[in-house]
């Protein structure tokens, strides 16, 4: 079987501050999504969202949002299956709905990258993914923030794995059908961690980017 090619960690480029990037799955949500975008405003920093094209028709003004204070918006599909068990018609639909889904909402957004949901890729998505001229991004700081683990926890998780380049995985949603309303689906820690994250990651000299 042909290795899959998807991008964990950014390369550094060997000059300058090492870089690190913060992604966000499973939104917008409209408790959670405003708390972080507050939180990356106070710090100044961006990040990029990999948001479910399904909650974005829902709530098309935090995409804008999420535009208009410099983040990138990216794929992460319409409903979030599992696209292993998807044909390929379903992969496709998936990534090509959630897609207009984001430009829908806002016209002005450039969707570059894609994320398949639970990280499950397979040769259907890249191809998929590839034609619709998106670059698929996994991630290699994973500090399990949608498991409530506690606020030191997720920082203290991040900040032992944390290197150059490391794509760092947290959560400001909680995907359809998914303990949804249930204390499960709160984000509350992954904020509180958030505005303790940005100032360690900086204290250790790291500067916080938009995906290349
Ligand atoms: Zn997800």
């Amino acid at each position: 079987m042909k290795e899959l090619d998807y991008l964990c960690a950014v390369p550094s480029s060997g000059t300058g501050a090492p870089s690190v990037y913060l992604t966000f799955d499973d939104g917008p949500n409209p408790v959670f999504t405003p708390e972080i975008l507050d939180v990356l405003a106070e710090y100044r920093v961006p990040a990029t969202f990999f948001v479910i094209g399904a909650y974005a028709q829902d709530r098309p003004q935090l995409i804008r949002r999420m535009i208009a204070q410099g983040h990138e918006v990216a794929n992460h599909t319409m409903t979030h299956p599992d696209l292993s068990t998807c044909g390929r018609q379903d992969v496709e639909r998936q990534v090509l709905q959630a897609n207009r889904a984001i430009r829908m909402a806002c016209p002005d957004a450039s969707v570059r990258h894609i994320r398949a949901p639970y990280g499950i890729w397979s040769e259907d998505v890249l191809t998929t993914s590839a034609s619709a001229g998106l670059a698929a991004v996994h991630w290699s700081v994973d500090p399990r923030d949608w498991s409530r683990p506690g606020i030191d926890a997720i920082v203290e998780a991040v900040l032992a794995s944390v290197r150059p380049g490391s794509v760092i995985l947290l959560h400001d949603g909680c995907p359809p059908d998914e303990l949804a309303n249930t204390e499960a689906s709160l984000r509350d820690q992954t904020v509180a961690a958030l505005s303790r994250l940005i100032p360690a990651l900086h204290g250790r000299g790291f500067v916080i980017r938009s995906l290349p």
